[in-house]
C-alpha cells in the first residue's frame, strides 16, 4: 500500500482476516501424482453474504446488449472430477502437499501484501502463472509441469480465456488450479476506475474464464500489476474470493532470456527459503525456464505445495449472460438446422 489511508484499511482487512480465522485445510499428500483428499482440521466460519447482482438493464447499457437472465444456468457449476494420472518420471518433483482454502471472507495470501496466511513450510513453494491462456507458452509450461509431475495455480486473464478456451481446458483438465485476474488486464487501483468498473472488470474476467472452462473457476484472484484497489479488495472480500499477491516476483515479463528468470527465483528463494512464485505463462522466456527451473527447485531440496478451494466460485449471472450475448453464441433453445430449413422444391 502507498500511503495512510491504504495503510489504514490493510489494518481493518488485516482484522477483518484475524478475526474470520480458520481458512486451512491441509493434510501431506502421500504420492507426488495423485493428491489425496484433504481433511478439515478447523472449521470453517458462516460464508459471508452474496452482494446483490447488478440490474440486468445496467449489465446491458454497459455491454450493448439485452440480457435474459436465463442462459447462465446452461453453464454447467463445477469441473468433473479428474481421473488420477499417473506419473511416468520416477525423478519427478512432483506435489508433496495440497492445501484446500476455505476463501470465506476473501482472505489474501502472498508476503508482499499479506502478511497473515504464513502456511508454508520452510522449502516449500507454491508455482503461480498470470496472464494466460496463449498458444505455444501456456501449452509449453504446461508440458514442463507435466514432465515433472507437478501443479500449479494459474490466474486467467478474461479476454485471453475467450480466445482460447481449448488451452485453458487443457490447464484444467491437467488437474492445475484456475482462478481469475480481470476481464482486461485493467489496474484496478487507477485514479480513473469507478468501483463499478472495477467490479465490471472482475466478474466479467470471473464469467470468462468460466465460460472458456465451461465449469466455475476457482475463486482464487490476482489484481494486474499487484495493484490492490481497496474497494476491489473490500468487494472481493464480500465475493469470498481469496486474493494472491506474491512471495517471489520472477520478473520474468522483463527478463531478457530464460537463464535471467531461473537465476532470479533461484537467488530469491535460496534468500527467503519458501514461498508462492509468480510467473506469467503468457511469456516465451518463462515457457523456456520452466524444465530447467523445475530441475534447479527438485535438487535445491524444494517442495511444490498445489492450493485448491473448498468449493468452486460463485459467478454473477447477469454478467454469465452478457458475456455469452456479448460472444454472440446461439441461444440455447435453438432448433437444429433440419428442423427450420427445409427443401420443398429442386
Ligand atoms: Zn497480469
Amino acid at each position: 500500500m502507498r500511503n495512510a489511508l491504504g495503510l489504514m484499511l490493510m489494518s481493518v482487512v488485516a482484522a477483518t482476516l484475524i478475526a474470520a480465522g480458520g481458512w486451512f485445510w491441509t493434510s501431506p499428500s502421500r504420492s507426488a501424482t495423485a493428491p489425496q483428499t484433504v481433511a478439515a482440521v478447523r472449521a470453517a466460519p458462516a460464508p459471508a453474504p452474496a452482494p446483490a447482482p447488478i440490474p440486468a438493464k445496467q449489465a446491458a447499457s454497459r455491454d450493448p446488449i439485452e440480457v435474459t437472465g436465463s442462459i447462465a444456468e446452461k453453464m454447467p457449476q463445477a469441473l468433473a472430477p479428474q481421473p488420477k494420472q499417473v506419473c511416468a518420471n520416477p525423478n519427478a518433483l512432483g506435489v508433496a502437499r495440497v492445501v484446500e482454502v476455505d476463501t470465506t471472507g476473501g482472505p489474501g495470501f502472498g508476503f508482499e501484501h499479506f502478511k497473515q496466511m504464513d502456511f508454508l513450510n520452510d522449502k516449500e513453494v507454491v508455482l503461480t502463472f498470470d496472464d494466460g491462456p496463449w498458444p505455444g507458452n501456456t501449452p509449453a509450461v504446461l508440458k514442463a509441469l507435466a514432465d515433472e509431475c507437478t501443479k500449479a495455480v494459474f490466474f486467467s486473464i478474461g479476454k485471453h480465456a475467450t480466445y482460447h478456451p481449448e488451452i485453458l481446458k487443457q490447464v484444467a483438465a491437467a488437474g492445475h488450479t484456475v482462478g481469475t485476474h480481470t476481464w482486461s488486464h485493467a489496474n484496478l487501483n487507477s485514479k480513473k476506475m469507478t468501483e463499478q468498473m472495477a467490479k465490471d472488470e472482475i466478474e466479467k474476467g470471473n464469467s470468462a474464464v468460466k465460460f472458456a472452462l465451461g465449469a466455475a473457476p476457482t475463486p482464487f484472484f490476482r489484481f494486474p500489476e499487484l495493484q490492490h484497489g481497496p474497494a476491489a479488495m473490500a468487494y472481493l472480500e464480500s465475493r469470498n474470493i481469496a486474493m494472491f499477491s506474491t512471495d517471489l516476483d520472477s520478473f520474468d515479463f522483463r527478463a531478457k532470456n530464460a537463464d535471467q528468470i531461473i537465476n532470479t527465483v533461484m537467488t530469491k528463494l535460496d534468500k527467503r527459503g519458501k514461498g508462492i512464485i509468480l510467473m506469467h505463462d503468457f511469456q516465451k522466456h518463462t515457457a523456456e525456464a520452466m524444465p530447467t527451473l523445475l530441475q534447479r527447485l527438485k535438487a535445491g531440496g524444494y517442495k511444490i505445495v498445489l492450493m485448491k478451494a473448498k468449493a468452486p466460485m460463485q459467478t454473477v449471472a447477469e454478467y454469465d449472460d452478457a458475456l455469452i450475448k456479448d460472444m454472440k453464441l446461439p441461444a440455447a433453445s435453438a432448433r437444429p438446422v433440419g428442423s427450420v430449413v427445409q427443401t420443398v422444391s429442386q
